[in-house]
């Protein structure tokens, strides 16, 4: 590893030097089975060909341009994603982190804008994850994310996710809220599945007090969770949603989703990205999503998550009687396994069975694997996480 990279992530000790479907080839063309897929970026699999295709043709024709001027493939995409989500307006960004940033922005507008607020504050849950800038890691509800980048943005109350209650005790005594903003599922948490019902309170909560509803579907849109975006589980729609992990197929573009007056309130001058939206990103959006939709990837998410939930639920039947497996959770293609004891070894012991996986909040197996998964690698992956998790808690 080179001493030039800064020190930021701790690495597995193997590099990847190319793709194709569920597979990544090491230099010595050792094939991995790929259930993580860069966490939940390429739903379709690596160096998927319409997508390869798509960025090709249009690097050969034009990359960028400049928000300063029309891009077709911007409004195809904007179109489409409204189409398929019922939001009215999108924001283009470069990732996670600048969708919410454009989210909480509208947020706070909207406060000082329609609710004549001077401090808008925005309700955000224990355990989430937002994002790394400055903003984004305040509203993160995880204390290792912040420590060390105080003083943090103001602005954000935390409260236990999954507890209406608390938001409901929360904006009794507040009057400066303007937003409540949450995932559908918590990724990074440890696939924290909300109630059935938790989502919905949320948002009749948001309509009877003219607070926005912010849903960051970064990590669970994009037909991950077996619906095109995750808060249609509940029948909901946000006032604003963001997107990005799985929109490019691992081409870098984040969306902010806006419907309604929020739709409204970015007016020209309050804000703007260089890159955002380039007629090369939206090609690769364009084709990942064209690609999903005549496949219906989002059916078969649904269909292969069920598979996965049996399959886990038989063979580690006997871990569950124990109480060493307490839990097997999350919906479609993102999976969650939480077991009695930390588990972080298993990722490395993983890696040597040639399987990417990974485990978040210690001690939940976290998968995500690619929408066009086969029955038989859904077959291995079960085989070996399973295998090494009885192996792990005998
Ligand atoms: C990954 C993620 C982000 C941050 O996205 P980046 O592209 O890394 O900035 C934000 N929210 C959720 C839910 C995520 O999973």
């Amino acid at each position: 590893m080179s001493e030039h990279i800064m020190n930021t992530y701790g690495r597995l000790p193997i590099s990847f030097v190319k793709g194709d479907g569920c597979y990544l080839y090491d230099k010595h063309d050792q094939r991995y089975l790929d259930a993580l897929t860069g966490i939940a970026v390429c739903g379709l699999g690596h160096s998927h060909p319409a997508v390869a295709k798509a960025i090709s043709d249009q690097a050969q024709t034009l990359m960028h341009t400049s928000n300063l001027y029309g891009i077709p493939n911007q409004e195809a995409l904007a179109d489409k994603l409204c189409e398929l989500s019922a939001m009215d307006t999108v924001f283009f960004s470069n990732s996670g982190a600048e969708a919410n940033e454009a989210a909480i922005k509208i947020a706070r507008r909207y406060g000082h804008t329609i609710k004549h607020i001077d401090l808008p504050t925005i309700i955000v849950a224990n355990k989430s994850f937002h994002g790394r800038t400055l903003s984004t890691l305040s509203a993160t509800g995880n204390s290792k994310v912040q420590v060390g980048f105080e003083p943090l943005v103001s602005g954000y109350i935390h409260v236990n996710y999954n507890d209406m209650d608390a938001i409901k005790q929360v904006a009794d005594n507040n009057k400066n809220i303007v937003a409540i903003m949450v995932e559908p599922i918590q990724g990074e948490g440890g696939l924290i599945t909300p109630s059935d019902h938790y989502l919905q309170d949320v948002r009749h909560f948001c309509d009877a007090n003219n607070y926005l509803m912010i849903l960051d579907e970064i990590q669970t849109g994009i037909c991950r969770t077996g619906q095109w975006f995750a808060g249609q589980h509940a029948q909901i729609v946000p006032d604003i949603m963001t997107l990005a992990k799985g929109l490019g197929n691992g081409f870098p573009i984040g969306a902010c989703l806006a419907k309604g007056q929020a739709a409204e309130i970015l007016i020209p001058g309050t804000h703007g990205s260089t890159f955002g939206g380039s007629p090369l990103a939206c090609a690769a959006a364009l084709a990942t999503i064209k690609t999903m939709q005549t496949e219906q990837l989002d059916q078969r998410a649904a269909e292969l998550g069920l598979y996965f939930q049996t399959g886990f639920k038989q063979s580690l039947a006997e871990l569950i009687s124990q109480k060493k497996v307490l839990d097997i959770r999350g919906k479609g293609l993102m999976i969650g396994i939480e077991l009695d004891r930390p588990c972080t070894e298993l990722v490395k012991q993983a890696l040597d069975k040639k399987l990417l996986i990974n485990v978040t909040a210690d001690s939940v197996v976290r998968l995500l694997p690619a929408l066009i998964t086969s029955d038989e690698q859904a077959d291995d992956i079960i085989a070996i996480v399973s295998q090494l998790i009885i192996e792990h808690t005998y």
